[in-house]
């Protein structure tokens, strides 16, 4: 059978638990901690990191962040996963749904001026299947209104926009905040995991404090404070450092697992390009300004029923391949709140979308020999 997705591990993961178990402190924000939230300054320009215990964890930080309060609204795509969304609700925001683009599940850019009112606080552009957003529209609007831009760079480890200046950028470097993820099905995992990174300054000596339960443990540690107490909102949003060290065995390991993925990307790109017109199905588009990073290869179908048929005779292959995302406007626990707008795109893309299996270890030969034999409406 071949899964849908299969976690990598490089060798390192339980040598460097043992060393943080030896190590003796194994709570959170020590050794290992350290090397990784290190790694991410040095690599891609985030001003500060914390790793958090998941994605979902570094939105919530986020949420009380940026303070959210009761009315407050939040702008995102639809189509995207629960947590996005979850985190600021959390707090009281109401969602102001975004459509996706024609051309790519992610945020319609020039669809955003329109949703944005006086009670509009921030806007969170989720990298979807870790291609960027055009960042430049969206911190434009964001200056010109006001507003904070929190980037769901969940998927998009390793990824990068080029704006208008030229300049390379690491996703997750550009808006005021961002959250990354470490969940099994990402490229760089940890189990459950995630990370916050801090770009906008204002917010880093804050952000330590609700990562600490609401305390100034961090900067008592570092001498800074003669004791520590309660001083803001928080919660437990730290790793351990068993967390921790599995995931620097994994970063370690970045390049060599981003190379691997990429060229898998690649392959299947390439083979299926005859196929997927003869079918009309769509396959991914990187904008010019975007790189791939090997997350994930989806294709969007011409409609559900071409979808539910390639999934099962996949199936019937032994090859799972999932769908994901109901548009959250349409969810049962948001469609209530919905302002109503139509979101046509988003919709397809819950109808369409199916992700073929990506991982490391993947022979994507054997998948594609299945697709172009088994799978052809044309006959
Ligand atoms: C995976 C994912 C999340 C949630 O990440 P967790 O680490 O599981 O909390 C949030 N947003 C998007 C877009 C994701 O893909």
């Amino acid at each position: 059978m071949i899964p849908f997705n299969k976690p990598y591990l490089t060798g390192k993961e339980l040598v460097y638990i043992e060393d943080a178990v030896k190590k003796g402190k194994i709570s959170g924000n020590g050794y290992y901690t350290h090397l990784c939230q290190d790694f991410f300054k040095i690599k891609y320009g985030f001003h500060k990191c914390l790793l958090t215990t998941s994605c979902t964890d570094a939105l919530e930080m986020a949420a009380i962040l940026i303070n959210i309060q009761e009315g407050d609204e939040v702008i995102m795509p639809s189509y995207t996963f629960v947590s996005t969304a979850n985190a600021f609700v959390l707090r009281g925001a109401k969602i102001i749904f975004a459509d996706s683009r024609k051309d790519h599940p992610g945020i319609d850019e020039d669809g955003i001026e329109a949703l944005i009112t006086k009670k509009t606080k921030a806007i969170v552009p989720v990298h979807y299947a870790g291609v960027a957003c055009d960042m430049d529209k969206i911190m434009d609007f964001a200056n010109k209104y006001n507003l904070l831009v929190i980037e769901d760079a969940a998927q998009a480890i390793d990824s990068f926009y080029t704006g208008r200046d030229g300049v390379k950028k690491a996703l997750g470097s550009i808006g005021h905040l961002a959250a990354f993820s470490f969940h099994e099905t990402k490229n760089i995992i940890s189990g459950e995991g995630g990370m916050l990174a801090i770009n906008d300054l204002q917010f880093a000596e804050r952000a330590e404090i609700i990562w600490e339960k609401g305390t100034n443990r961090s900067a008592f540690f570092r001498g800074e404070v003669d004791k520590y107490g309660w001083v803001d909102l928080g919660s437990s949003f730290l790793p351990s450092e068993i967390i921790a060290a599995f995931l620097w065995a994994q970063l370690e390991n970045l390049e060599n697992i981003q190379q691997v993925r990429k060229s898998h990307w690649e392959q299947y790109n390439i083979e299926l390009q005859t196929w997927a017109t003869q079918n009309e199905i769509q396959l991914p588009v990187i904008p010019t300004y975007a790189t791939n990073n090997g997350h994930m290869f989806y294709l969007v179908c011409k409609n559900i029923s071409q979808r539910t048929e390639l999934i099962e005779k996949l199936k019937r292959k032994d090859i799972l391949s999932v769908f994901h995302y109901i548009s959250l406007h349409s969810s049962p626990f948001y469609k209530d709140s919905h302002t109503g707008n139509q979101l046509p795109e988003s919709d397809r893309y819950s109808d369409c979308v199916l992700r073929l299996p990506m991982y490391f270890e993947l022979d994507v030969e054997e998948i594609l020999q299945e697709i172009k034999i088994q799978i052809n409406y044309e006959r």
